[in-house]
């Protein structure tokens, strides 16, 4: 007897396996009609189609509706201090992103606000922020220190992610992001805050995180301290991400392929010579169309990466300046919209690529036989209206380990 069954499926829509999907195998969903899921110890145990179905303690009746994998929001920035509602204005009046860093502005604002939050405080922020998230479908997210810029802070905010891990319905992966700006007491000493970042914070750091990033761009940090930094994070153990290529190209996508990164994130300018080098490397490229809207600027070629054979994730990056929004949906409808992705393509890049991107793809990001069992019932009828309609919540129920949340 079953824990769990989830009988009566309209459509259930899932890319398979245990690694991320490129090329045509990104559009190669799954795709089961009249289906039905069995869960035990939080397992998925059966998948199976038609009206005969096991017998389980307790039935969820899906209605007929589209199910899928929960989401997998591969990028957040979610514990931070305050927000940034009054650089709407800046914005509209033409200063750009990285005139107002320049400034003082952005990240610095949120650091301010981050140095004089409380760990618990934070804590409760991003508690509630998460249990938003999971009602969006996000059953699973990478958070991103950044916001400390100090060996106490990025601690800190390391400490809130580890805390909210044990503390939240989501499995959660921690990315040490020390390198995310250049703070104001070091503003006329790089290489003192990289040297603190590299002998200092890095061996703590490495403790509390699985991933280390570092924002490769003009004006934040070169190429060449962004090697640096990740090679030493790589002899701490932790696997190595890129903010890269966002604003200007400055190789950011070969450096990650040199690197044998993980991933790299953004891309927007990402060359040719780069996505090529990413793809023979097999680094997940996780790309954030929230972010290019709200920054108004352009959308990563997407549809070139999956045609040079680069796995493609779709990521919210919430943070509180250039993407504050944690609902994934409306990147995943962004991704067919701006990307031209197919919903299928889509689909794979918020569930098994972006399980890869942090380092799950065999627990999370897929309904069959053996993974977690997270899955959303959505109110949609199939794949393509999940896509088609936006800006709206449309869960119907969230089932995070076999369990309603
Ligand atoms: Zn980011």
């Amino acid at each position: 007897v079953l824990d769990l069954l989830i009988k009566n499926i309209g459509v259930l829509a899932t890319p398979k396996g245990s690694s991320a999907k490129c090329g045509a195998e990104q559009n190669a969903v799954d795709i089961l009609q009249n289906s039905y899921i069995g869960v035990e110890e939080g397992l998925i145990s059966c998948v199976g189609a038609g009206s005969v179905v096991p017998d389980a303690r307790k039935v969820i009746d899906a209605q007929g509706l589209l199910v899928t994998p929960g989401l997998v929001d591969a990028h957040t920035h979610a514990v931070f201090g305050g927000w940034r509602q009054h650089e709407m204005e800046l914005k509209l009046s033409g200063m750009g992103y990285l005139d107002i860093l320049a400034a003082g502005g952005g990240i610095l604002s949120t650091v301010r606000s981050t140095r004089e939050a409380s760990e618990d405080e934070l804590f409760e922020k991003t508690s509630s922020l998460l249990k938003q998230m999971l009602a969006h479908g996000t059953t699973a997210c990478e958070i991103k220190s950044g916001y400390g810029l100090s060996l106490d802070d990025e601690i800190k905010q390391l400490k809130v992610i580890n805390r909210l891990k044990k503390n939240s319905k989501q499995d959660i992966a921690a990315t040490f992001m020390g390198a995310h700006a250049i703070p104001g007491e070091f503003k006329n000493n790089r290489e003192g805050y990289i040297r603190l970042l590299t002998n200092e914070v890095m061996p703590k750091a490495a403790k509390l995180a699985e991933f280390a990033d570092v924002f490769c761009e003009t004006g934040v940090f070169s190429p060449e301290e962004t090697k640096r930094i990740l090679n030493s994070a790589r002899e701490y153990g932790l696997k190595l991400k890129l903010h890269a290529d966002e604003i200007d190209p400055i190789g950011g996508a070969g450096l990650a392929a040199e690197l044998g990164a993980i991933s790299a994130e953004h891309l927007i300018q990402a060359s040719d010579d780069g996505i090529m080098a990413m793809a023979q490397q097999q680094v997940i490229a996780v790309l954030l169309p929230a972010t290019s809207l709200y920054l108004d600027k352009p959308f990563a070629r997407a549809r070139y990466m999956i045609e040079q054979g680069v796995a493609v994730a779709i990521s919210t990056d919430f943070n509180p300046g250039s993407s504050p929004n944690f609902n994934l949906q409306l990147p995943m409808s962004l991704a067919c919209i701006k990307y031209k992705l197919t919903p299928a393509e889509a689909l794979t890049a918020v569930t098994l690529n972006a399980a890869a991107a942090i380092n799950r793809a065999n627990l999370l990001g897929g309904a069959e036989v053996g993974k977690q069992a997270d899955i959303v019932i959505w109110n949609c009828p199939d794949l393509n209206f999940l896509f088609y309609r936006y800006g709206n919540n449309q869960v119907h129920t969230v089932i995070k380990k076999g369990e309603i949340v």
